[in-house]
């Protein structure tokens, strides 16, 4: 057994290299390699389909056919494909609205929403010096608010209170106007999660939505929940017209299976990885750097 793709390429490679050219038998069998590798990554199998069939369509080109060190040449193109389906290079938040922007952030509970507020509020205002202010319009759960209170103090930005059993798109708007008279840059909105999808916390989210008026739509997923992670993407990009995606636990995913997952299901960008509990444990996603952990 090989530890990774990378591994069992270069030696699929160092076999072909004794019998000279590669053939399209030689290629069909490394793509069979890239395949379970994917599928052991936890990419949900129509990625993993349409991944192999791109792959397949370049090696047959003569770059590998006629190289000296095919297994080599192999590993590009798997790389290049993985970055391309990535999405080539960062996206970063497009917040270039009259303020203040509201960014929304939506998701499973338990998807890491709540820390990703914090995470966020904390980067817009040390990096951008931004004036954020936070809101919660989860308004099922008083311990989802509080725990957004006591992160908000944490990081330092302000926190909107939300009325026990109140409206949800209510909530919204009126933190969204307290955030205009008091001139905040940035109004941070978490919602809503369930356990699992449901029409509800969809029809929710969506007059969250409309009442708010996002900049960026975010949705907020498990990297550790792998194909999983591809049904909820899908799911959540039906209901709300999503701007980007936030993978959380990546630090606890060694694999990048639902990094392309994700994209390619939803085509949004991801633009950040949440790796750690931490409020600084936030960093901006970079296609090529997930193409080399997935490669091993
Ligand atoms: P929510 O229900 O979607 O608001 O999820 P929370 O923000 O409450 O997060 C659920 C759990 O995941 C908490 O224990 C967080 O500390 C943890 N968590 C969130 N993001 C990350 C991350 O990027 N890495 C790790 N290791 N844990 C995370």
């Amino acid at each position: 057994m090989f530890d990774n793709l990378s591994d069992r390429l270069e030696a699929i490679g160092k076999r072909l290299r004794g019998k000279g050219r590669l053939t399209e038998d030689n290629i069909q069998d490394t793509l069979r390699e890239v395949r379970m590798a994917l599928l052991e990554a936890d990419v949900a199998l129509p990625v993993v389909k349409d991944f192999v069939a791109a792959v397949r369509e370049r090696a047959l080109g003569a770059e590998v056919m006629k190289s000296l060190t095919p297994g080599q040449a192999f590993i590009k193109i798997v790389n290049d494909e993985l970055v391309q389906v990535m999405g080539e290079a960062n996206d970063a938040l497009d917040l270039s609205v009259r303020p203040p922007a509201v960014v929304m952030l939506a998701g499973l509970q338990g998807s890491g929403k709540t820390t990703s507020i914090a995470k966020l509020g904390r980067w817009l205002q040390e990096r951008d010096q931004k004036k954020v202010l936070a809101v919660s319009v989860d308004i099922h759960r008083p311990a989802a608010i509080d725990q957004l209170q006591r992160l908000a103090g944490e990081v330092g930005i302000d926190f909107f209170p939300t009325e026990p059993g109140a409206d949800p798109a209510a909530t919204g708007e009126a933190a969204l106007e307290r955030a205009r008279t008091g001139y905040y840059d940035v109004l941070l909105v978490d919602t809503a999660g369930r356990l699992s999808i449901d029409e509800q916390m969809m029809d929710e989210a969506r007059r969250v939505h409309h009442a708010v008026a996002p900049a960026e739509t975010l949705f907020v997923v498990d990297s550790m929940t792998g194909q999983d992670a591809a049904n909820t993407a899908r799911a959540f990009d039906a209901a709300l017209p999503l701007t980007g995606v936030i993978l959380t636990k990546a630090d606890g995913d060694a694999r990048g299976g639902a990094a392309l997952s994700i994209r390619q299901v939803t085509g949004k960008p991801i633009k950040f990885l949440g790796v750690g509990e931490k409020t600084d444990a936030l960093e901006p996603f970079y296609p090529d750097r997930m193409a080399s952990r997935i490669l091993g």
